[in-house]
């Protein structure tokens, strides 16, 4: 294969992590030479977030006061989106609105880094890293995998591009599937409603829970603490948790948010034993509380439910095709479309991607041991099978679950692009 140059670093991703870091690295480091591999599936900056789709709106579930891309201006997102200040305070905007702010400000970036193809495979090499494209092989010294959601599960035939999809072919007459009960199968059933008011849909999930709704104002977060000295076990965390749940009489989300700041930190002091523990028993709870939905889209799947267009069943899809959904009880339910809303998957080598079958043979890229996200340190660093960090190697973003648990959202974002550019800088 040609060699097609060589780089100090190369970023595999086209998303907003990725341009992030680029942002940064700029800043520190204007003559550095990157190399950027873009996907194939999504637009740079977008990704399957923030893409536009004619046929349907789909929500941020960050009040737009949160997300700003400015180091200087927090109400930046709302200055683009020209509200006022009643307004921006607990505002929810659409994502292709905040597709077209992002790119606005970060696509100027592209000029400084070299573009390549999507990365199809990444080897050791003497100097660092060789990274193979279709069109030929980059070397890099140093390389990030930002390579974010990946919706690729395993059943042929289901829609997986929910976001891209076009709603309007759907008939009155038509049933649909939805697998998983969050806030993706939330933005589908929004889109359908939108098409076509008719159709019946069906939504299932291993909990059968349904995305929490964004309380209408915002209410003071009941801090959680510890002395942080001392190891506090995920039994003690759940008990002050269950304290500070009664002192929030009935408004639970103060206590969930009085942990956001200390979550990372929280999860560093779990064993992997009490990570597995959360991950199986806790993790949906946490999810369903955490990541709310705003109250206009709440309250439209709501009168879906009220009205039986929509059903929310609980059970474990063992199998999926295009038309239908086999559960663990071995029930069979056919249906004209069966949509995927079950989330990115968490452990990146479980997707059927070329990449990540190629690297599974690699020993500087493991899993994390509590099976979310590749086995990273705290600043980014992958830790490779032997248990040492690897050198030169990084990552950020979805990847990072198992070190950090909380980190796809974009505030989350921001301040890791910031640390890994210089980290990757060596700074
Ligand atoms: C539907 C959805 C809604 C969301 N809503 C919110 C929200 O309201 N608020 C919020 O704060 N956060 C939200 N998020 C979180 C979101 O993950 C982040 O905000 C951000 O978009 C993630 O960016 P990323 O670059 O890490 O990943 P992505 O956007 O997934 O980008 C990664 C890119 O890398 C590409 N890629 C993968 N492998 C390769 C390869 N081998 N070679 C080249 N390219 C490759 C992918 O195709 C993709 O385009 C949402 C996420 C999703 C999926």
């Amino acid at each position: 294969m040609p060699s097609l140059g060589k780089y100090e670093i190369g970023i595999v991703g086209n998303g907003l992590s990725a341009y992030l870091v680029l942002k940064h690295l700029v800043s520190l480091a204007p003559e550095i030479k990157v190399a950027l591999f873009n996907s194939s599936q999504y637009n740079a900056i977008e990704g399957p977030a923030y893409l536009k789709n004619e046929k349907a709106h789909f929500f941020l579930n960050t009040p737009s006061s949160k997300i700003a891309l400015s180091d200087e201006n927090a109400y930046d997102f709302c200055d683009f989106l020209g509200l006022n200040a009643e307004e921006r305070d607990w505002h929810f905007a659409s994502r292709a609105d905040y597709g077209k702010y992002a790119k606005s400000k970060l696509a100027l970036y592209d000029s400084y880094a070299r573009q390549f193809g999507s990365a199809t495979d990444i080897k050791r090499s003497r100097e660092g890293f060789e990274v193979y494209t279709n069109d030929g092989i980059v070397s890099c010294n140093k390389v990030l995998l930002a390579t974010g959601n990946d919706f690729d599960n395993a059943w042929q035939g289901v829609i997986k591009s929910v976001w891209d999809f076009d709603y309007s072919v759907l008939k009155p007459t038509d049933k649909v599937i939805v697998i998983g009960t969050g806030l993706t199968m939330f933005d589908v059933a929004g889109a359908i409603s939108d098409n076509c008011n008719q159709v019946t849909i069906t939504a299932i999930s291993k909990s059968g829970l349904m995305p929490a709704v964004q309380p209408v104002i915002p209410s003071p977060p009941i801090p959680f603490e510890w002395d942080r000295v001392t190891r506090i076990s995920l039994f003690e965390v759940v008990k002050q948790l269950r304290k500070n749940l009664e002192l929030a009489n009935g408004e639970w989300w103060r206590a969930l948010d009085g942990m956001r700041p200390v979550t990372i930190d929280l999860w560093n002091n779990f064993s992997v034993f009490e990570k597995k523990q959360f991950i199986n028993h806790l993790l949906s709870k946490w999810n369903r509380a955490r990541h709310r939905a705003p109250k206009q889209v709440f309250e439209k799947v709501n009168n879906l439910i009220q009205s039986n267009t929509l059903v929310i069943k609980q059970g474990r899809v063992v199998q999926a095709s295009a038309n239908f959904v086999k559960l663990a009880d071995g029930t069979i339910l056919n249906a004209d479309y069966v949509f995927y809303a079950g989330g990115a998957i968490s452990n990146p080598f479980n997707s059927s991607q070329p990449f990540w079958q190629n690297l599974k043979e690699e020993d500087w890229l493991v899993s994390h041991p509590s099976g979310m996200g590749i086995n990273a340190t705290p600043k980014f660093q992958l830790i490779g099978k032997n248990g040492n960090p690897v050198s030169g190697a990084y990552t950020i973003g979805n990847n990072m679950r198992g070190t950090l648990l909380e980190c796809t959202a974009i505030p989350e974002l921001k301040v890791q692009a910031k640390k890994v550019a210089a980290e990757l800088l060596g700074n």
